[in-house]
C-alpha cells in the first residue's frame, strides 16, 4: 500500500489553554499557591505564572500529505518549538512517505541531539511524531489505537487531578490527585497544612477512594519521606514527582523509604527511552508517568512502555487527553488514565485542552470509550486563532 508523500509541515502557536494547560486566567485552582521548586522564593510562591510557567504557550503541528490529508497534534513549546519544527525538523518529513515513522523519529532525535535530548526539543519532536500518527490514522481510515495493536479493554477508567477530589468522587472518578500546596520553605506549619488538607479530604471521600499528592518537583528527600509517612495515616495512595527529575538517586531512596503500600510515581518531566531506563533500572518508582507530548511522542512511548512492562512497572501517562487515551486503551500495564480537571474550580468535567480541539472526548461517570474515528479523532477549533511565527 503506497501512501501519498508528505507535502508540507507547519508549526503554529496558540495562547490561552489548549495543550499549555497552565496558560489559564486568574483564580484557577492550577495556579493557587502550588508547591514548586521556586517556592523557596517567597515572591514566586503564590503563582506559578509569576515565574513563567505559561510563557511558552501551545504548539500546533500540521503535516499535509500530497492528497490534501492533514494530520495534526498539539503539545507545549510555543514559539521556540515552532522555530525548531519549521527550520530543522520539517526537512526530515517533506517529500517522504508518512509511514517512515521510525526513521523520521530517529533522524529528528539524532539531528538535534547536540542541542536537544530532553525538554523543549523533545516536546517539538513529540508534536511532529503525534501529528504523523494522526496523519497515518487518517490515511488508513483507522483510529490510532488500531495502529498500536488494538484495544485491550472496552473503555478507560479515570482518576481526576484537581483541587477537589471530593467533587471528583461524585463525578464518578476512581480517585483524586491534589496539588501539594506547601513546600519545605514553609516549614512545619506548611507540613501541618498539607496533612490537614489530606485529612479533610479523607473525611469527605471516605476510606476507599484513592487520594494522591502531586508534589511537582518541590520537595527534598527528607521532607518527602516525612510527608509520605504522615500521609500514610490518611491512606495516601501515591506520592507524585516529589523530587527534582534529575535526582534519580533521591527517587531511589524515597521509594526505599516510603511506607509499605504507598506508591512512588514520577516521570512527567522525563523523556525518551534512555531517561526512563534510568528511572526503571535504579528502581526509582512504582508507576512511570510519561507525557506523550513531552517524552518523544507515541513512537517513543511504545519503547518506554515496553521497558516498564518487562519490569512490572505501571505506565499511567500524564494528562495529554486523546494522545494518551489511544495508547492507554491498548496496554495492560496502563490499567487506568489521568484526567486533568480544567474547570477553574475543579467542579465539573470540561475538555482538557479546551478551547483548542473539537470533538475532544471527556469521561462520563469517570469512564470513556475511545473514539473509533480516524487518527486521534479530534479537529482544530476554527474559532481559536493560530499564529505561524516562522516559515520555511
Ligand atoms: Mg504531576
Amino acid at each position: 500500500m503506497a501512501f501519498p508523500l508528505i507535502r508540507h509541515v507547519r508549526a503554529f502557536v496558540v495562547r490561552g489553554g489548549g495543550a499549555d494547560y497552565h496558560d489559564q486566567g486568574e483564580g484557577h485552582w492550577i495556579d493557587d499557591h502550588i508547591a514548586t521548586p521556586m517556592s523557596r522564593y517567597p515572591e514566586y510562591r503564590q503563582s506559578r505564572q509569576s515565574f513563567g510557567i505559561n510563557v511558552l504557550g501551545t504548539l500546533v503541528v500540521e503535516i499535509e500529505a500530497m492528497d490534501g490529508t492533514i494530520g495534526f497534534a498539539v503539545t507545549t513549546g510555543g514559539e521556540p518549538a515552532a522555530y525548531i519544527v519549521e527550520k530543522h525538523l520539517a526537512r526530515f518529513l517533506e517529500g517522504r512517505a508518512p509511514n517512515e515513522i521510525e526513521k523520521i523519529w530517529d533522524q529528528m532525535y539524532f539531528s538535534t541531539q547536540y542541542y536537544g535530548r530532553k525538554g523543549l526539543v523533545v516536546n517539538a519532536i513529540s508534536g511532529v511524531d503525534l501529528a504523523l500518527w494522526d496523519l497515518m490514522g487518517k490515511l488508513r481510515g483507522e483510529p490510532v489505537h488500531h495502529l498500536l495493536g488494538g484495544a485491550v479493554r472496552d473503555e478507560l477508567t479515570f482518576y481526576a487531578t484537581g483541587a477537589r477530589p471530593d467533587l471528583a468522587k461524585s463525578l464518578g472518578f476512581i480517585g483524586g490527585k491534589m496539588p501539594l500546596h506547601h513546600g519545605p520553605a514553609e516549614g512545619e506549619e506548611g507540613m501541618r497544612k498539607n496533612i490537614e488538607e489530606l485529612a479533610t479530604m479523607r473525611d469527605r471521600v471516605g476510606e476507599d477512594f484513592w487520594l494522591m499528592f502531586d508534589c511537582w518537583m518541590s520537595l527534598d528527600l527528607n521532607y518527602a519521606t516525612r510527608l509520605a509517612h504522615k500521609a500514610h495515616e490518611y491512606g495516601l495512595k501515591w506520592i507524585e514527582e516529589a523530587l527534582s527529575p534529575d535526582d534519580y538517586w533521591g527517587y531511589r531512596d524515597l521509594k526505599a523509604n516510603a511506607p509499605k503500600g504507598m506508591l512512588v510515581t514520577t516521570g512527567e518531566h522525563e523523556a525518551t527511552r534512555w531517561g526512563f531506563r534510568m528511572l526503571l533500572e535504579m528502581d526509582c518508582c512504582d508507576i512511570i508517568q510519561p507525557d506523550v507530548g513531552w517524552c518523544g511522542g507515541m513512537t517513543e512511548l511504545i519503547k518506554i512502555s515496553a521497558l516498564a512492562d518487562a519490569r512490572g512497572v505501571m505506565v499511567i501517562p500524564h494528562g495529554s487527553s486523546v494522545y494518551s487515551y489511544h495508547f492507554v486503551v491498548t496496554r495492560h500495564n496502563s490499567p487506568f488514565a489521568e484526567f486533568l480537571m480544567m474547570a477553574p474550580k475543579a467542579d465539573k468535567v470540561v475538555p482538557m485542552f479546551q478551547p483548542l480541539l473539537m470533538r475532544e472526548p471527556v469521561p462520563v461517570n469517570g469512564r470513556l470509550k475511545v473514539p473509533d474515528t480516524p487518527g486521534f479523532g479530534v479537529t482544530l477549533n476554527p474559532d481559536v486563532p493560530l499564529h505561524r511565527p516562522y516559515t520555511h
